[in-house]
């Protein structure tokens, strides 16, 4: 069988990621989301092992030190990292699997797998991004300050990316979304593995064809 795509969507925090994240999985078969394990607190409505594996610091630093990460990172002032494992065994069931990191995790996960797709979600404007975090209403007035500062910085690593998306109206993004998968999937080496027996037909030589 033949292995699943990595994609990455990286975007600042409140450009849309997970929403559309969300969507997308839920609009296609055959991908899977991975869930990070992070240091930071639960937001309400969260839950544990859906949203992310919620662990204590300790417990992150023991999970580096056994080599259990695919990539890890520290985001503003807390850990956030893919479990090896996990991808792996999705990746080799032959799904797809989108990982929602930032810059830094993208950057591990490219050198170690190049073939991975990546995709930046901008927010159409500085003052969108802004309301979408305040809307959210899941974080605290000095939270919300310190992602829209380090949304700049983030912003900034675009051009390490595949592909850019921006997220202005949600269902044109998603469908942006929904195409970068679907056409990764007809790619030649995937199609003819996966058509192998059609391929063979097709090209088996009838007397007297050259
Ligand atoms: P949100 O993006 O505003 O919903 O905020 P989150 O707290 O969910 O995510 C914060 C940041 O951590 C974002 O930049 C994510 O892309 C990044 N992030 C989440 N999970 C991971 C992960 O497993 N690895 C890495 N490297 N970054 C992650
Ligand atoms: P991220 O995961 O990138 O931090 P979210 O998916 O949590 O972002 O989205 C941030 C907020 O913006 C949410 O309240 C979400 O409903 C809203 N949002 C997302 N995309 C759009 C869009 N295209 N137009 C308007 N609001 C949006
Ligand atoms: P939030 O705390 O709002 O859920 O996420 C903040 C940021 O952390 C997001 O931009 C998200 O992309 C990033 N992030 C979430 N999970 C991971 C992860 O596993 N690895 C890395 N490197 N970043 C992550």
């Amino acid at each position: 069988m033949s292995q699943g795509t990595l994609f990455i969507v990286s975007a600042p925090s409140g450009a849309g990621k997970t929403s559309l994240v969300r969507e997308l999985i839920e609009s296609l078969d055959g991908i899977q989301v991975s869930v990070s394990h992070t240091t930071r607190a639960k937001r309400e409505g969260e839950v544990d092992g859906v949203n992310y594996h919620f662990t204590d610091a300790a417990t992150f630093e023991a999970m580096i030190a056994r080599g259990e990460f695919f990539e890890y990172a520290k985001v503003f002032d807390n850990y956030y990292g893919t479990s090896r494992l996990a991808v792996q065994t999705v990746l080799d069931a032959g799904q797809d699997v989108i990982l929602e990191i930032d810059w830094q995790g993208a950057r591990q996960v490219r050198e170690q797998m190049p073939e991975a797709v990546s995709i930046f979600v901008l927010p159409p404007s500085r003052s969108e991004l802004e309301r979408r975090l305040a809307s959210r209403g899941t974080d605290e007035h000095a939270i919300i300050a310190r992602r829209m500062r380090d949304a700049i910085s983030e912003m900034s690593h675009y051009d390490e990316y595949d592909y850019l998306v921006v997220n202005d109206d949600f269902t044109t993004a998603l469908q942006e979304l929904q195409s970068l998968v679907i056409s990764r999937r007809l790619a030649r080496p995937l199609m003819s593995e996966r058509h192998a027996p059609l391929l063979a037909t097709l090209l088996s030589q009838a007397p007297g064809v050259e």
